[in-house]
């Protein structure tokens, strides 16, 4: 009997680019590395690179290393380097080493003479305004810089004083000498290094020249032996940069292959623009959950899993695209609908009152955890004849189709009994704010003898058991699907939504006391929730992780975004 081959799936554009590669013999192995700047956070977009690239060295068996690309001392941060070493680990992956590209400025330094000494690189003393004028423009060629015919000798003494810090910041520059009529900008002699005083991260003051991006990038790949260096479509232009420096040094030259950004609808992920929103206070912190950072995504909720998935889910473009952000949010769901226990709270409560109910008399009832996952097995709520039930769960006068409680109607009591209400207790106002309502013992969930068939299933917490919790109920931050791009004029500023964060108190059954911080639960008919971190013994914190529902798209249908 001849078994059926594992179904394959087609193999994106970068590995079947790794296929060639490796088929004809450019390189043997697939060693990939993360490189991100220092200076913010990680977001739902660097999850995409970070799942590539250590997906590709997993799919290979090849390795991947995590570089900080910190040549800008200005922007970086130590805070930042920890922040993002912690998210990579919560994604889930691990590097096989850890490199800093500030490790190879004396590298880097060394190249740099050796292309002052084949005559590939000058030092030119034009201002950067008067360099942006002499580049020229996307129509018309760029004009040599006058100091571009200097010998070595006058270079090389030039570029050690600029080290020595004998020359104000910004006063010289270090230029490939490539060719300022290329049709690529990026060709037109680029600026390998700045005079810049400033204080380092990590080397200090030891330096008082930094390396570009350019100049850095490519010669950090070589030096960790990279094979495949993966970065984003907006370096396609830099990728003849990037070779050139490799063949003139004549050092292992990895191959550039660029696949396009992740971008998801309603939100901002730039790293100078979620800076702004955490220092002008829009939000909490970095680590808000209402941020598309991996922090922030940590805290409301959601899992490595589930971020894991919908990156895998989305796959690799070579053109840019916006992916909703329902199908993020879909990915949670899915997942946390299998993992979760589940749990009832009111959240908008009224009373519900049993007037056929022994005095005193508590119940114990049993639910499961999770139907989804009968391991995880069941607990224990207590019932009572003085219930809460939410608001939104009755109506005195309801049509024909509201299957949740009304007046002269039944409905079952969620792992409870069948009520049926004959009365309400109102205030002046005419607000309900008792509901009477008799059960029926005979209907007692999993033990049903009644044969009475109600429509509607409801939750409910016994009142004098319920526990008082905050239940913090995030939405969208923006109330546009492209906060990055608005109309003139405005910024993504004025498209914040005012309700993004909304605060109630919240009844719970007993049982979610058990729970710590950073446990994932879904409240029965209303969404999944995490245990906050300012969450304390006696007063819990739950964040919503996401409603049961896409409630979002379909308001949105009705032209009811905020
Ligand atoms: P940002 O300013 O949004 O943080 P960046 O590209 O400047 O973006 P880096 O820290 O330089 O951030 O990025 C590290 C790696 O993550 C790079 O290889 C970069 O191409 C990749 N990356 C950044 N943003 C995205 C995104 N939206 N989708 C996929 N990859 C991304
Ligand atoms: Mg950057």
């Amino acid at each position: 009997m001849s078994e059926t081959p594992p179904k394959r799936e087609s193999k994106n554009f970068v590995e079947q680019s790794i296929d060639a590669d490796l088929q004809s013999g450019r390189f043997q192995s697939v060693n990939t590395r993360f490189p991100p700047e220092p200076n913010g956070y990680l977001h739902i977009g660097h999850a995409k690179s970070i799942c590539l690239n250590f997906g590709l060295a997993k799919t290979y068996n090849g390795t991947c290393n995590l570089r900080f690309d910190d040549t800008n001392p200005v922007k970086e941060e130590t805070e930042y380097v920890d922040a993002i070493m912690k998210d990579i680990k919560w994604l889930g992956f691990e590097w096989d080493s850890l490199h800093y590209a500030s490790d190879y400025f004396e590298d880097l330094y060394q190249w740099a003479e050796q292309l002052i000494q084949s005559g590939d690189a000058y030092v030119c003393d034009l201002s950067a305004e008067e360099m942006r004028e002499y580049r020229g423009s996307l129509t018309e060629s760029g004009r040599n810089s006058p100091d571009r015919d200097r010998s070595p000798e006058e270079n090389l003494d030039l570029f050690r004083r600029m080290r020595a810090g004998e020359f104000p910041d910004g006063s010289r520059s270090l230029r490939a000498k490539i060719d300022m009529a290329s049709p690529n900008i990026n060709f037109r002699d680029p600026v390998m290094y700045r005079i810049l005083r400033a204080s380092h991260h990590r080397t200090g003051d030891t330096w008082c020249i930094y390396p570009t991006y350019d100049w850095t990038h490519g010669q950090s790949d070589s030096l960790e032996n990279i094979s495949f260096s993966i970065c984003t479509l907006e370096f396609e232009n830099h990728r003849p940069l990037y070779d050139w420096f490799c063949q003139k040094l004549g050092i292992h030259h990895p191959r550039q292959i660029e696949f396009a950004k992740l971008k998801l609808s309603s939100l901002v992920v730039g790293k100078r623009f979620m800076l702004r929103l955490v220092k002008e206070g829009h939000v909490s912190g970095w680590d808000d959950p209402r941020m598309p950072t991996l922090s922030g995504y940590r805290r409301r909720g959601y899992t490595p899993e589930s971020i894991r998935n919908f990156c895998s889910d989305v796959g690799v473009a070579k053109f840019n695209s916006t992916i909703d952000m329902v199908r993020l949010e879909n990915s949670v769901r899915e997942h946390l609908n299998k993992i979760a226990p589940r749990r009832m709270a009111v959240l908008d409560p009224v009373k519900l009152t049993i007037t056929n109910w022994p005095e005193g008399q508590v119940e114990i009832m049993e639910a499961v955890n999770n139907p989804e996952d009968p391991e995880i097995g069941k607990r224990e709520i207590p019932f009572s004849g003085n219930l809460l039930i939410e608001r939104g769960d009755f109506r005195e006068e309801a049509p024909r189709k509201f299957f949740r409680l009304k007046k002269g109607g039944a409905v079952r009591l969620r792992a409870g009994y069948i009520v049926d209400c004959y009365d309400v207790i109102k205030d002046e106002d005419g607000k309900v704010t008792e509901i009477l309502c008799t059960y029926d013992p005979e209907t007692r969930s999993g033990a049903d003898k009644s044969g009475r068939k109600v429509k509607g299933t409801i939750h409910w917490v016994s009142a004098n058991h319920a526990k008082e919790m905050t239940v913090r109920l995030y939405d969208r931050l923006f109330t546009v699907e492209d906060p990055g791009s608005t109309e003139e004029g405005k910024t993504y500023l004025d498209y914040l939504n005012p309700n993004s964060l909304t605060t109630v108190t919240a009844y719970a059954e007993p049982s979610l006391q058990s729970h710590e911080i950073g446990d994932r639960i879904q409240l029965e008919r209303i969404g999944y929730f995490v245990l906050d971190p300012d969450s304390q013994a006696e007063s819990i914190v739950l964040n919503r992780i996401v409603p049961l529902r896409d409630t979002w798209g379909k308001m949105e249908a009705k032209g009811k975004t905020v």
